[in-house]
């Protein structure tokens, strides 16, 4: 019998159920593809991806214990610490990560939360990004409302911060801050009119359905994110999640393909994990409906596909880069410095 969630695919909602979501997941693979496809068409350039990129402008000594992250501070993973960069070198990597085809640069800083001296700092990154006519986006842990307004008035355009998985496995990732910790400051973010960047990992030993949790967490929002981050776990030595074993990839591409149609007007992005990925298995994510990438050559502490290596995928596919209204780009080869903050943004 045909699941009735299939007659309201396409609309957005925000009272699916979690049985609904567990529906989608259930579907045989090439009928959740088909429809994941057809909603992707209705709301997106199916032969398009937008492209960001990721400085971490603060780096590692960070209080919170997420259990995937090699910036805390309390994992021994050999990992650099590095205090607020100067803005003047976040100017530099902007123009470099521009230059290279971006169009929103991001920014990470391993925080629990912005004290009021480094937001001000961040705050001026953020309006030397955009007067290099990018979008900006930035990471810096829980935000107050205050704070959350202090950078919409600076004009940052995304802010993110990630639900990482189910509200029922989300204890055994993380115990310094709850779930509402983090529903709290996305509701900060949103009633500053921000736009909010939210999504989660797999691959850190969750079952499924703990990803149809995050997913139902994400769409029940009382607004869709914009940006839906889908990462995978990059195992670091150091981390409680060192051994984590990856997702199978065929259950990637069913979380993506189920974000996209509960989610159909948020860019859905591969994110960390994506040097672990075949080109196959990248070309089935954007048939499933992933249309961002983060884009360079380096994470903080794992690799990312070659730059020159995702212009050549971006070629045999057919996809071009997303581009902002009056600003053309091309993905280049020029090498971007990039570094993920917050583990897997
Ligand atoms: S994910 Fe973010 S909040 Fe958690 S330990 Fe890493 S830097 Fe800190």
């Amino acid at each position: 019998m045909r699941p009735a969630v299939l007659d309201r695919l396409g609309e957005i909602r925000h009272d699916w159920t979690l049985a609904e979501v567990q529906t989608l997941f259930a579907l045989p693979f090439s009928d959740l593809l088909f429809h994941a496809q057809r909603v992707h068409r209705r709301h997106f350039d199916p032969n398009r991806v937008q492209v960001s990129t990721l400085l971490s402008v603060k780096t590692g000594a960070c209080p919170e214990d997420c259990a995937y992250c090699p910036q805390s501070v309390r994992y021994e993973t050999g990992l650099e610490r590095e205090q607020l960069l100067e803005v003047e070198e976040v100017a530099a990597a902007a123009a470099r990560a521009k230059a290279a085809g971006a169009t929103r640069f991001c920014m990470g800083a391993a925080w629990r939360s912005p004290k009021e001296r480094d937001l001000a700092v961040v705050i001026a990154m953020v309006r030397v990004v955009r007067a290099l006519g990018l979008e900006s986006c930035a990471t810096l842990g829980m935000l107050t409302p205050a704070q959350a307004a202090a950078l919409a008035a600076a004009g940052l355009d995304y802010y993110n911060h990630n639900l990482d998985t189910s509200p029922a496995y989300y204890q055994k990732i993380i115990t310094t801050r709850t779930y509402q910790d983090r529903l709290d400051t996305l509701a900060a973010v949103r009633e500053a009119g921000l736009k909010v960047c939210c999504g989660g990992i797999l691959g850190m030993g969750e079952a499924p359905e703990d990803r149809a949790g995050l997913l139902h967490a994400l769409a029940t929002l009382p607004a869709h994110p914009d940006s839906v981050p889908i990462n995978q776990l990059v195992p670091v030595a150091g981390t409680p999640l060192a051994g984590s074993a990856p997702p199978d990839p065929l259950d990637f591409v069913r979380t993506i393909a189920a974000a996209r149609l509960t989610m159909p007007r948020a860019h859905v992005r591969l994110s960390a994990g994506r040097g672990a990925m075949s080109d196959e298995l990248q070309a089935l994510a954007f048939l499933a409906g992933a249309n961002s990438i983060f884009y360079g050559d380096k994470l903080l502490t794992t690799g990312n596909p070659d730059p020159a290596h995702d212009a050549a995928l971006f070629a045999r596919l057919g996809i071009r880069p997303e581009e902002r209204p009056g600003v053309s780009v091309e993905l280049g080869s020029d090498a971007v410095e990039l570094a993920a903050a917050h583990g897997a943004a």
